[in-house]
C-alpha cells in the first residue's frame, strides 16, 4: 500500500505544476505569499483556512476567531514585507447566529481597522464551521522578502517568544498543569508583525512567519535558500511559563516544534546585527538572534554545548503527529 502523502509532497506533486505559468507571476507557489506584477508594484496575496476542531477548538469564542482568521493571513503579508490593503472572507456556517456573527465581526474589524485593511468580497455558505480569509498587500517587487534570499553566515533572528501558543493549546486541552494567561493570549490573539516586516525591507535577506513551528518553518527558509543552520537553544526567546514548563516536564522541544506563534523568522547579514537589535528594541519586540546559517545542509541545535535532536519537526497536515501541535 502506498504511504499517505504529507501536506508539502501533496502540494508539490499535484499543484505546483498543475497550471500554465502566467507572465505576470513574479513568485508562485512556495512562499508565504505569491507576488503578482502590478506595474511598479507587486501585489502580495495569500489565503488561509481555519477549520473547527483542527485550527481552533469548537468552544473558542467568536471574537477571538474573527481576530485570528485575519491575523494569520496578515502574518503571511508581514513575512513578505508587504503593506496590507485588502481581504476577502469565505465563511461556512452551520447556522446564522447573530450573536456569533456580531462577535466574529468585532474581532475581525478591530484588527482590519488597525492596519487599514478593507474587506472587498467573499462568500457565505451553510455547512460545518470553516473560515477562509485571503489577504492582499503591496510591496516593491525587487525588495519583497522571500524565503530564498539567505546567504551562508547570515544571522538568524526570531521576532518574539516561541512555544507560547503551543503551551496555551496544551492548557486548553487539559494536557499540562501550567496555568498561564499569556500563553492563552498568544494562542487566541496572535499579533501579525506587519511593522517589522516593512522595516525589514532592505535589511533582511530572507523571511518566513512561524505558523507550523520554528524547526519546520526555518526548515522551509533554509531549503529555499539551499542552506543549513546551527541554532543555540539558550538564545531562543521563551516566556517564563514556557521556560518553567520545559524545566518541569523535560519537554524542551515545545518552542521548536509548536506552531501558531506567528512571529517572524528572518536572516540578516552579520554586519547588520546592531541595526537589527536596535529595530527590535524600537518596535518593543522581545526578539533575538538565535543562530547562524551555514553552507552545510540541515538544522543543528546546540544546548549547553551539546547537539540535541527533536522528536517531531512541526505540524504538517496529513502526517500523523504524536503531539497536538497546531498549524496551517
Ligand atoms: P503558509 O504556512 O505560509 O500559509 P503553506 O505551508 O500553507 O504556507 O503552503 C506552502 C506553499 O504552498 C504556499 O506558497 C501556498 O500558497 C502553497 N499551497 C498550499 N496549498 C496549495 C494548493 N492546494 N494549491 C496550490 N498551492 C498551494
Ligand atoms: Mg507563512
Amino acid at each position: 500500500m502506498a504511504m499517505a502523502l504529507g501536506e508539502f509532497d501533496l502540494i508539490r506533486r499535484y499543484f505546483s505544476h498543475a497550471t500554465p505559468p502566467h507572465p505576470g507571476t513574479l513568485l508562485g507557489i512556495g512562499d508565504d505569499c505569491a507576488l503578482l506584477n502590478c506595474g511598479d508594484e507587486a501585489l502580495a496575496i495569500t489565503v488561509d483556512t481555519l477549520v473547527s476542531g483542527i485550527h481552533f477548538l469548537p468552544e473558542v469564542d467568536a471574537m477571538t476567531l474573527g481576530h485570528k482568521a485575519l491575523a494569520v493571513n496578515l502574518s503571511d503579508l508581514a513575512a513578505m514585507g508587504a503593506q496590507p490593503c485588502w481581504c476577502t472572507l469565505a465563511l461556512t456556517l452551520p447556522e446564522s447566529d447573530e450573536d456569533w456573527l456580531s462577535a466574529f465581526t468585532r474581532g475581525f474589524s478591530a484588527l482590519a481597522n488597525r492596519y487599514g485593511v478593507q474587506l472587498i468580497g467573499g462568500d457565505t455558505t451553510r455547512g460545518p464551521l470553516s473560515i477562509t480569509v485571503q489577504a492582499m498587500g503591496r510591496v516593491a517587487p525587487d525588495r519583497a522578502l522571500r524565503r530564498s534570499g539567505s546567504n551562508a553566515g547570515d544571522l538568524l533572528y526570531v521576532s518574539g517568544p516561541l512555544g507560547s501558543a503551543g503551551l496555551g493549546l496544551l492548557q486548553r486541552l487539559g494536557q499540562t498543569l501550567t496555568r498561564d494567561e499569556l500563553s492563552l493570549k498568544a494562542l487566541d490573539c496572535p499579533e501579525p508583525r506587519i511593522e517589522l516586516g516593512l522595516q525589514l525591507l532592505g535589511l533582511a535577506t530572507a523571511c518566513i512567519d512561524i505558523s507550523d513551528g520554528l524547526s519546520a518553518d526555518l526548515g522551509h527558509l533554509l531549503a529555499a535558500s539551499h542552506l543549513g543552520a546551527t541554532l543555540e537553544y539558550e538564545q531562543l526567546p521563551l516566556s517564563t511559563a514556557v521556560r518553567q514548563y520545559g524545566a518541569l516536564t523535560g519537554d524542551i522541544g515545545l518552542p521548536l516544534r509548536a506552531g501558531d506563534d506567528y512571529e517572524l523568522c528572518f536572516s540578516v547579514p552579520p554586519q547588520k546585527r546592531d541595526e537589527t537589535d536596535a529595530l527590535l528594541l524600537r518596535l518593543g519586540l522581545n526578539g533575538a538572534c538565535i543562530g547562524q546559517t551555514e553552507a552545510q545542509p540541515g538544522l543543528r541545535i546546540v544546548r549547553n554545548g551539546h547537539p540535541i535532536t527533536l522528536q517531531s519537526h512541526g505540524y504538517e497536515h496529513f502526517t500523523p503527529s504524536p503531539t497536538p501541535d497546531q498549524g496551517r
